[in-house]
């Protein structure tokens, strides 16, 4: 899915042209009712829509982010000569399991833009090449706003710092109730069944 730009403003007018975009990406598919369910609703739409397929499904190793806030992006575009640089601005609200409970929860991400396009095939001083303009003047904003949204992912996305996490025996969700496990039983242990028994 790409997001075409109409640069030929900037490029003909020459050094120190420059134009501000606004625009949006619309959000994932998800459906309101299916909030509170325990990681099903990103399940759900992460099943229905490839990682590909837009910016509103993100995944960042096997954790699927979804955009449930439209993703929106102010982007300034500079003539500067040799290339035509854009910065800008991105901010949505995110939806994702808790590594730990496995409850759904929303979080608000921002990040920043800033990428060249330049006129003549360039590369960075890793040797990576440059997005280019061509002579439609048109350029392509999505790999630019995918990148901006994946370098803010967290790699360990917690619904709260204070979150319990699941009993690691019974599976139990520990913010809400207390289960009768207790770490000293180990399974292996010979009397280990005696603790059954006696209840
Ligand atoms: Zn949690
Ligand atoms: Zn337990």
């Amino acid at each position: 899915m790409s997001i075409l730009i109409d640069l030929r403003s900037v490029t003909t007018e020459g050094v120190g042209a420059s134009l501000t975009i606004e625009g949006s990406v619309p959000p994932a598919a998800v459906k309101a009712d299916c909030a509170s369910d325990a990681g099903e609703a990103v399940k759900a739409a992460a099943d229905a829509t490839s990682a590909d397929s837009g910016l509103s499904h993100l995944r960042l190793g096997d954790i699927d982010f979804l955009a449930v806030d439209p993703i929106r992006y102010e982007i300034s575009f500079s003539n500067v000569g040799e290339c035509v640089h854009a910065a800008g601005t991105l901010q949505t609200q995110l939806r994702t399991a808790c590594v730990r409970c496995l409850n759904d929860f929303e979080f608000d991400l921002a990040s920043t833009v800033d990428e060249s396009f330049f006129f003549v095939p360039s590369e960075d001083e890793h040797g990576d090449p440059y997005p280019v303009i061509d002579d439609s003047g048109k350029v392509d904003i999505e790999p630019l706003l995918r990148e901006s949204l994946l370098v803010e992912l967290p790699f360990a996305s917690v619904c709260d710092s204070d979150c319990q996490g699941l009993c690691m025996k019974c599976g139990t969700d520990l913010n809400g109730a207390d289960c009768e496990c207790t770490d000293e039983v180990d399974a292996n242990h010979p009397f280990a069944g005696l603790k059954d028994l006696m209840q």
